[in-house]
């Protein structure tokens, strides 16, 4: 009797290390991404280093949690996320692995032929925009349909796109129909800083209590996706609720050799004081604040430009890269404050940012 107890105990045990994988992802929760941008880190905190990202939407399986930190799988390897911007999902339908590196399957390997392509949530123009590619970048193809391919970026992005704008080789047509028209910010780095974070909320709304942290993260959102269509690099110095130090916000400009460095913020005044306004500090600053002005002049949604001033702030006086501050709107103003609250003015915002960033490098 008790040497068949044993010889149970064996299989079952046995059994538990080749079925490991299947029964513990059953007991696995799964968690979808509610930012429109998350950094995954090799540790449980904001020291931690950038290994991968993650997009709104993915589905993530969590097996670990650390101090609000949830610990995410990765295809090899696993990474941690601010637990705030992860929502419990019902099931782990739909789970998406997301890639560390460029450890993707080589076999199926294309690279983007249009100048600028978008990648959408199911195969067809139907589905909503999940992020952008460019010509030349390298994808891996892990779905068909129809005429569509659902692609992989090395980075872990994940979307459905036309066919027909992916192939071998260098690329060379510039696609038109679902390939956006420009990539007019080819090969540019956009540094987008979004004022405060963290334990530094900013301004704070009249009537709404809206925290400025949050209205130039959102912005900033926005406005890097706008960036990526446009063909351009975008690099945030913060995509979650934290406060990095202002000369930390600078590096992250420096060190990258940005293009144009952006600090994204809303303002306050003891007057009545609507509008916006764009700051410069250097000579070499004052042209990309006058493309970006005259844009938010033209199209900021409701909100006048008060023009362009010099403005000493650290992020800009410190930045050796060329570089400008907008406030968009001021919250301290009842008016300003209930249109800046609003997704449609963040749009048109960012709209006019990145337009004004296509003038000044074109
Ligand atoms: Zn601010």
């Amino acid at each position: 009797m008790k040497s068949i107890v044993s010889i149970l105990i064996v299989v079952v045990l046995l059994l538990g290390a080749a079925f490991g994988a299947q029964a513990k992802s059953e007991a696995k929760q799964y968690y979808q991404v509610s930012a429109d941008s998350l950094n995954v880190r090799n540790d449980p905190s904001e020291k931690g280093e950038v290994i991968a990202s993650l997009r709104k939407g993915d589905v993530v399986e969590v097996s670990d949690e650390a101090h609000g930190w949830l610990q995410v799988a990765l295809n090899k390897t696993s990474g941690w996320v601010a637990g705030y911007y992860l929502v419990k999902t019902g099931s782990g339908g739909g789970k998406t692995t997301v890639s560390s590196g460029s450890s993707g399957a080589k076999s199926s390997a294309q690279t983007v032929q249009a100048d600028s392509l978008r990648m959408r949530k199911g195969p067809g123009t139907g589905y909503s925009v999940v992020g952008g590619l460019y010509k030349g970048e390298a994808v891996t193809v892990i779905d068909r349909d129809g005429d569509w391919v659902k692609v992989k970026t090395p980075d872990g992005q994940q979307g459905w796109v036309a066919s027909q704008y992916i192939g071998e080789g260098g690329g060379s047509s510039s696609g038109s129909g679902d390939s956006s028209s420009s990539g007019r910010l080819n090969g540019k780095l956009i540094v987008l800083d979004p004022g405060h974070g963290g334990d530094d909320p900013g301004m704070i709304g009249k009537e709404s209590e809206a925290q400025e942290k949050d209205l130039n993260l959102e912005t900033a959102f926005i406005l890097a996706d706008y960036l990526r269509d446009l063909g351009a690099r975008v690099i945030l110095t913060r995509s979650e609720d934290v406060k990095p130090s202002l000369p930390e916000r600078v590096k992250i400009s420096e060190n990258n050799g940005a293009d144009a460095f952006i600090s994204i913020h809303y303002n306050s005044s003891t007057k009545n004081t609507s509008g916006t306004l764009t700051f410069y500090n250097k000579g070499k600053d004052k042209a990309l604040a006058r493309a970006i002005e005259s844009e938010l002049a033209e199209g900021a949604g409701g909100l006048r430009s008060n023009g362009i001033s010099f403005g000493d702030y650290h992020v800009l006086r410190e930045n050796s890269q060329v570089s400008a501050l907008v406030e968009l709107g001021f919250l301290s103003n009842e008016k300003d404050e209930r249109i800046v609250r609003t997704k449609d003015y963040k749009r048109k915002a960012a709209k006019a940012i990145a337009d004004g960033l296509v003038d000044y490098f074109n």
